[in-house]
């Protein structure tokens, strides 16, 4: 059987070499200078490249198509994959279990997955653009790179999404696929920064927050909620949560996206009410915006008052309950529109992609065209953050190359 691989990332790594040890004769080909562009990058140089969870803790964190990822997680599960990669490359787990090279070095995973491409003698051509998969009579039989027309019988497409062009990653599988007559669901941003309305968080622009609640609701629906990490940036909001985020509303009209901010969701409103009053009481004869020091970063509180419409420049003494409660619904909900996503350019993963509905999910065939398999991010299958993306790049590309 003679197998093109289209992408170096590890989706086509990982199957080029499984199927080269279940006796293909395979060429991976990769447009960039070197191979795993992205993934150097990924993790923040350190590679996040899997998560150590189980299989059904896997799913939970699948934002797209979780369904249709089942069979393949619990053939190549985050163990496997770890043992998988721990032959060649040591690894060690950090919070949230995420799991990177021990050297903190990106490189190392490319490195690991390269060695076994070499074992399982895979020709690795780089410099090699792929222009076209060609089909006969519903059978692949050949790929058309800028250098030569290849003829195979199995072409296995792992060209990944659109976000980060830059690393090669540039939508290319979603028009083979698409002349081939696959549908493609919208590709949009994921794990991305989130654009408000508005102007208050230039005022808010590089505070960081810590254990506060994001919570989106699409008009009365909750869609999202998470606790954790976020920061206000120039556009609007970013950081862990957000990110989050992000992947939950991307298929949403901005305009009917609501998100509510809570910023102290430790306390109850009665407790936070409590918790106001003790601290009106320790700076007694100071205007409200002078006593609240304790409880918000110096930052917030400005924004905070106009966001609850009360006068902060009265004495804390002269503050009716009524205002107070104005104040408590606004730390526990401050209210932020979103005006759009930060671009697909930016963002970490693509959403959407090739429609699951067309790929058989025991092979990762096309139930279009015989021989032609997708795996990884050209798939319309996304995670959130925590090595999870790349792990669904392992395990679709496990199945697709020993099929
Ligand atoms: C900044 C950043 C940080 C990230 N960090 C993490 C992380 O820590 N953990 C995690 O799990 N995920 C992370 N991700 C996501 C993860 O990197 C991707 O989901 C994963 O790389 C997808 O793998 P893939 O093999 O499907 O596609 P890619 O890694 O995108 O590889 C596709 C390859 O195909 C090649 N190609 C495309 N078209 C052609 C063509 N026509 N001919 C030849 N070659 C072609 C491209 O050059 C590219 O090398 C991060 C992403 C970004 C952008």
């Amino acid at each position: 059987m003679r197998t093109v691989v289209i992408g170096g990332g590890p989706a086509g790594l990982i199957s080029a070499y499984f199927s080269a040890i279940s006796g293909d004769d395979v060429s991976l080909i990769e447009k960039n200078e070197k191979l795993g562009k992205k993934l150097y990058i990924s993790g923040k140089g350190r590679c996040n490249v899997t998560n150590d969870c189980t299989e059904e803790e896997f799913l939970e964190n699948v934002v797209s198509n979780p369904k249709f990822l089942m069979g393949a997680i619990y053939k190549f599960s985050p163990e496997k994959f770890m043992e998988f990669l721990s032959k060649k490359t040591p690894l060690k787990t950090e919070r949230g279990n995420r799991v990177y090279p021990i050297s903190d070095k990106a490189s190392d995973i490319t490195k690991c997955l390269e060695s076994y491409l070499k074992e399982a003698r895979v020709d690795v051509r780089l410099n090699e653009t792929v222009l076209s998969v060609n089909q006969h009579e519903g059978q692949i039989c050949s790929v058309t790179t800028d250098k030569e027309k290849i003829d195979c019988d199995k072409v296995i497409v792992c060209t990944g999404g659109a976000s980060y062009p830059l690393t090669g990653s540039t939508g290319d599988g979603f028009k083979f696929a698409k002349m081939l007559g696959h549908s493609i669901v919208e590709p949009k941003p994921a794990l991305c920064g989130i654009n408000l309305k508005g102007d208050f968080y230039k005022q808010l622009q590089g505070i960081s927050l810590k254990n506060v609640r994001l919570t989106a609701y699409r008009g009365q629906k909750q869609i999202f909620s998470d606790f954790g990490e976020m920061l206000f940036t120039h556009f609007g909001i970013s950081g862990p949560i957000v990110l989050s985020a992000s992947s939950y509303i991307n298929r949403s009209n901005a305009n009917d996206i609501t998100l509510k901010l809570d910023l102290k969701p430790a306390l109850s409103n009665e407790q936070l009410d409590a918790r106001i009053l003790r601290d009106f009481d320790k700076y007694k004869n100071k205007q409200v915006k002078n006593s609240l020091d304790d409880l918000l970063l110096k930052g917030l509180i400005p924004v905070i008052i106009k966001g609850a419409e009360v006068n902060g420049e009265i004495k804390n003494s002269e503050f009716k309950a009524e205002n107070r409660k104005k104040l408590v619904d606004t730390i526990k909900g401050f209210t932020m529109k979103p005006s759009s996503l930060r671009d697909l350019n930016e963002a970490i993963v693509t959403a959407g992609g090739v429609s699951t509905k067309e790929i058989n999910p025991k092979t990762m065939e096309s139930k279009l065209v015989k021989g032609l398999y997708f795996a990884g991010e050209v798939l319309d299958v996304d995670a959130l953050t925590g090595g999870f993306n790349i792990t669904v790049a392992a395990c679709t590309a496990y199945v697709a190359g020993n099929s």
